[in-house]
């Protein structure tokens, strides 16, 4: 298809937003009326910047308000109107976005409307220009692409077409179906966006909330389906207004853009091709097929850049955790760590990218690596989603693990799963030490240790691309989203799963300053992971033993315990094993449980939490954020006392 984006979407000046988008490849823009007029040059630099980038402008946009109540209000939108068409014939375009009227004199009788947009039609016609007839949500009388339909039709002219908006017809919960009725090529535009359902009034919600397909909760697959379904076969194109885009660096938004309309071309043929094949004519259009989502199977490997003196201080702590030393890097100043079949790699290389990683953030996952059966396959839909790869320096006889960027800059690897005698393919790269890789899976309560999930801390504004990178790159869906209290603080997580949980991760993000996730933020240098959750098999008897051996775990109050009694009325032996062994207790509705319990953070950045899920238990403890939260803050007092 031909991909498009409006100019308000992108953040800047307008040059600079013409330079993001051709550099995410569109094929088109559409000139957003205000970013002409905060241009210092003429309409015709604007087209030939355009021309330059290889970017056609494919509507110029908006013109509000045009039709009225009397003779004199009409004749006044056709003169206005006229001088559009100039600034259009400088820019080199033909189509012209009009939007339903927002005046309280709107008319909404379906005749009347017909009549004024034929002189419009007309007016346009005898220019060489097209107008796309667009139903603003807000409209005061023409909110629905249904009523729009109907005018068009009625005015049955060959310069008078539909722009259809997902976000008008889906924020109104309106049926997209019948757009399949409507001739396609009576739909001259389609302008595309998302949002996540709030509870709010439509012109907030559009204003405030838009964010690219992929990233909310509205049906926009559907949509497109139906628009397809209609013989569509032009210009798919993003309208997104959004207070943190509009913060957004340009580039890395436009990146995102066309990473949301790929993912969408994608889920568009999984959906036909899902539905009976005679359900629907087959599209005239060539929709984007990458290779499929990687089947996931948990995390190979967590790797943390860090320097001699970190690396000290880290390995200590993991020792205290239980982790052992199982390999040596063999050719690099790289360790491995290993507790059951989790590995955290701790990377000291000098002229690496994980020292690189580590002057900007600092002792912090500068690499995760994702287990699946086809490394190459991943990567390869990674890259057509538009992530760059990257390849790290290898020595002779080493693997060369494919990876991408992530969002935050860190690296994510690919890696085959491991062997039947549990032996990782990455650890041929290590000289591995047999006695001590024997000795994990002899360990009977952390002999099956793995990471359960991740969670990321992540700075404002930065929830929707993590979304939309493990949504399209990674096939993860997103769950719910969560309000967490901290003392000094909101904090909201936004949860992605694989369809088998086999990889669980929780994005969160602090709306104020000095809770526990913006201090993560801040030191980790822009975010990062926060935290390692670890699944054990017996989390009270695990925690009991490592604080025997003095590991720094965190405290738990004794009037959270007295509570939990007070909520679950629990076996006073359980529960006294929890009280004993610093365990967090949470219980769903259907009974499953979820025992979670953490380490000391190490430096404020991030921590390892290990947990036991029981009974099916699915979510991630929220209940007791504000507890743990509490007893976080309460460990720093001390920290910062003592
Ligand atoms: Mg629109």
């Amino acid at each position: 298809m031909r991909r498009s984006i409006a100019t308000v979407s992108l953040s800047g000046m307008l040059r600079d937003k013409l330079q993001a988008i051709a550099a995410a490849r569109f094929d088109g823009v559409e000139i957003f009326e205000n970013d002409l007029l905060q241009f210092s040059g003429k309409p015709q630099d604007v087209k030939a910047m355009a021309a330059d980038l290889g970017l056609a402008i494919d509507m110029f946009q908006p013109f509000r308000d045009f039709d009225g109540s009397t003779p004199a209000q009409v004749a006044r939108s056709l003169d206005r109107v006229e001088r559009k068409f100039d600034l259009m014939d400088a820019l080199g375009t033909d189509l012209l976005l009009v939007c339903s009227s927002v005046q309280p004199d709107a008319l909404g009788d379906t005749d009347r409307l017909a009549e004024q947009f034929a002189q419009l039609a007309e007016a346009a016609g005898r220019r060489g220009k097209r107008i796309a007839y667009e139903a603003l949500a807000w409209g005061s009388q023409v909110k629905l692409f249904s009523q729009v339909w109907d005018v068009v039709r009625k005015v049955n002219h060959p310069a008078l077409g539909m722009c259809l908006d997902s976000f008008h017809t889906l924020s109104l919960r309106d049926d997209p179906a019948p757009i399949r009725q409507i001739p396609g090529d009576r739909i001259f535009y389609v302008q595309l966006a998302d949002a996540p359902w709030v509870n709010t009034d439509v012109l907030t919600h559009s204003r405030h909330y838009r964010c690219f397909p992929g990233q909310g909760e509205f049906d926009v697959t559907g949509m497109m389906r139906a628009i397809l379904d209609a013989g569509y076969t032009g210009t798919i194109s993003l309208e997104i207004f959004n207070d943190e885009f509009r913060s957004a660096p340009a580039r890395a938004n436009a990146v995102d853009a066309m990473r949301s309309l790929l993912w969408l071309e994608e889920q568009v043929g999984l959906s036909r091709a899902a539905a009976a094949p005679s359900a629907a004519p087959a599209p005239q259009v060539s929709l984007f097929s990458p290779p499929p989502a990687p089947k996931l199977a948990g995390w190979s490997f967590i790797e943390f850049s860090v320097d001699t003196a970190a690396a000290a201080r880290l390995a200590e702590l993991l020792l205290s955790l239980g982790f052992s030393r199982i390999g040596r890097h063999r050719s690099k100043d790289v360790e491995l760590y290993g507790l059951g079949d989790v590995r955290i790699v701790l990377n000291r290389e000098t002229e690496s990218f994980s020292r690189h990683y580590f002057e900007r953030h600092g002792t912090s996952a500068c690499a995760t690596a994702l287990t699946t059966a086809n490394p190459q396959a991943a990567i390869v839909r990674a890259e057509a989603l538009g992530c760059t790869r990257v390849t790290g320096q290898i020595g002779q006889g080493e693997l060369d693990i494919p990876a991408v960027q992530a969002p935050d800059g860190s690296l994510l690897y690919f890696c085959p799963p491991a062997n039947a005698d549990g032996h990782h393919a990455f650890e041929a790269d290590f000289v591995m030490d047999a006695d001590a890789v024997a000795a994990l899976a002899a360990h009977a309560p952390t002999a099956t240790a793995r990471v359960d999930h991740l969670v990321q801390a992540v700075p404002a504004g930065q929830i929707e691309p993590w979304v939309l990178f493990q949504r399209a790159v990674l096939g993860l869906t997103p769950q719910r989203s969560v309000v967490l209290h901290d003392p000094f603080g909101v904090l909201r997580s936004r949860e992605i799963e694989s369809s088998d949980k086999a990889i669980r991760t929780s994005l969160i993000v602090s709306e104020r300053d000095n809770t526990a996730i913006s201090r993560s933020v801040a030191r980790l240098g822009g975010g990062g992971v926060q935290q390692v959750a670890i699944e054990v098999q017996d989390l009270i008897a695990s925690m009991k033993a490592l604080r025997a051996q003095g590991a720094p775990v965190l405290p738990v109050p004794d009037n959270y315990f007295d509570d939990l009694d007070a909520k679950y009325a629990l076996d006073p032996a359980f529960l006294q094993g929890l009280r004993e062994a610093g365990v967090f207790y949470e219980r769903d509705a259907q009974g499953g449980e979820y025992l979670h319990a953490y380490a000391a953070p190490f430096d404020d950045r991030f921590e390892f939490e290990f947990i036991e899920r029981r009974g099916g238990y699915d979510l991630y403890g929220s209940t007791n954020s504000p507890f743990r939260l509490a007893a976080l803050a309460e460990w720093r007092a001390a920290q910062q006392a003592g």
